[in-house]
């Protein structure tokens, strides 16, 4: 029998890419997916149809033990989140009930329906924020520089409470930053790749940017997905930091993804305040030794490779808004 997932998130860029590994490993996929005046399906497009779509909202505990309900599965994947840093200073409250508190709401719709589950949820290296040690892993102790931090925090801990207090097998990721052609424009790595498409393709000026000393591991989505299913497939629930163990700075990011495409970031770039937030995280360096061992994880796609396809990718999309928007003063 085909085995069964519910995906929250799974409009977002991690569980489009999740999808299309379960739709490729046979499992009936189902996704959670919020009522929005516009559906947001632009990840998804391709496999839309073969995902079986519920209706529901994490906030929203009923219609989660219906989406538990309906879909019967073996595994869940909790991946839903106001997800973006920056938003959560302005958007406190909105970050801590669907980052933090509504994790709870997961976790007991599985618990009520159906305790036997594979859950695993998303947690973050945003949780080490102002580093207690480098590189860090999983005995690291936390330290969040925002109020995305702190509720990452929160659902962290309440996965690995479930799992010892009702012997639920769930296992919380935490993810350094990973990105792909589907992450979000306002992401640092997507909003240079896609302003560098701009740019080159005279659509865009200048680049308006805040910190660029600051440090990331990033690494590329399709690998992190992996990492996710390889976790519920142990004898035993876990945590594991996934990561490359490589560090760039934003500034290393600039100078990729401008030298791509024969341009030099220092004559784009401008240093706008809007952009530095109220509290940094300076550096963030993974050490996920753990995860390739017990999981026999590994990456296949390297930090420049990994932002040359973003650069590819946008330089494709924005031609085709300049093609179509050709056509529209034609007509
Ligand atoms: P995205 O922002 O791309 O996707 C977020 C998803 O959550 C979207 O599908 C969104 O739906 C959904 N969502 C938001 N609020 C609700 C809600 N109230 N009810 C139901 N669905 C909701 O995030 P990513 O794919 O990048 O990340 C996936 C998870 O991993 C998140 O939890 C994120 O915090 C975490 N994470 C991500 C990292 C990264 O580098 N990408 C690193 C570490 C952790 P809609 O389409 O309707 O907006
Ligand atoms: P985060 O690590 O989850 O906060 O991912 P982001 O991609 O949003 O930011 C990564 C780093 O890039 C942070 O240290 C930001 O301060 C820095 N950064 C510098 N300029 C920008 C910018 O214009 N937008 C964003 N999003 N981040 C920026």
């Amino acid at each position: 029998m085909k085995k069964r997932a519910l995906i929250t998130g799974v409009t977002g860029q991690d569980g489009s890419y999740l999808a299309e590994f379960l739709l490729e490993k046979n499992y009936e996929v189902y996704g959670l997916r919020r009522r929005t005046s516009t559906p947001n399906y632009e990840n998804v497009e391709h496999i839309k149809d073969r995902i079986k779509w519920i209706s529901g909202d994490l906030t929203d505990l009923a219609s989660l033990i219906e989406a538990v309900r309906t879909s019967n599965p073996d595994e869940v994947y909790n991946l839903a989140a106001q997800s973006f840093v920056a938003a959560s200073w302005p958007q406190p409250l909105l970050t801590g009930h669907i980052t933090a508190l509504s994790v709870t709401n997961m976790l007991e719709a599985v618990r009520i329906v159906k305790p036997t589950v594979r859950f695993y949820q998303a947690s973050s290296s945003e949780m080490f924020g102002k580093v207690v040690e480098t590189p860090q892993k999983e005995t690291t102790p936390f330290y969040p520089r925002s109020p995305y931090g702190v509720a990452k925090v929160y659902g962290h801990w309440i996965t690995v409470n479930y799992r010892e207090s009702f012997n639920m097998f769930a296992c919380s990721g935490i993810l350094f930053n990973h990105e792909s052609p589907r992450r979000g424009l306002e992401f640092v790595t997507r909003k240079v790749t896609d302003g560098v498409a701009r740019i080159k393709l005279g659509l865009q000026n200048e680049l308006r940017m805040g910190n660029l000393d600051s440090l990331r591991d990033w690494g590329f989505a399709g690998d992190y997905v992996k990492a996710m299913w390889l976790m519920l497939q142990q004898d035993e629930a876990d945590d594991y930091v996934i990561s490359t163990g490589e560090m760039h700075s934003v500034r290393e990011l600039l100078e990729v993804a401008f030298n791509h495409v024969g341009l030099n970031y220092e004559d784009y770039v401008v240093i706008d305040p809007e952009f530095t937030r109220p509290a940094e995280v300076d550096l963030l360096l993974g050490d996920c030794s753990k995860a390739k061992e017990k999981l026999g994880w590994k990456l296949d796609v390297g930090f420049k490779q990994l932002i040359e396809m973003m650069v590819d990718e946008d330089m494709k999309k924005v031609n085709k808004i300049i093609q179509l928007s050709n056509m529209e003063v034609r007509v």
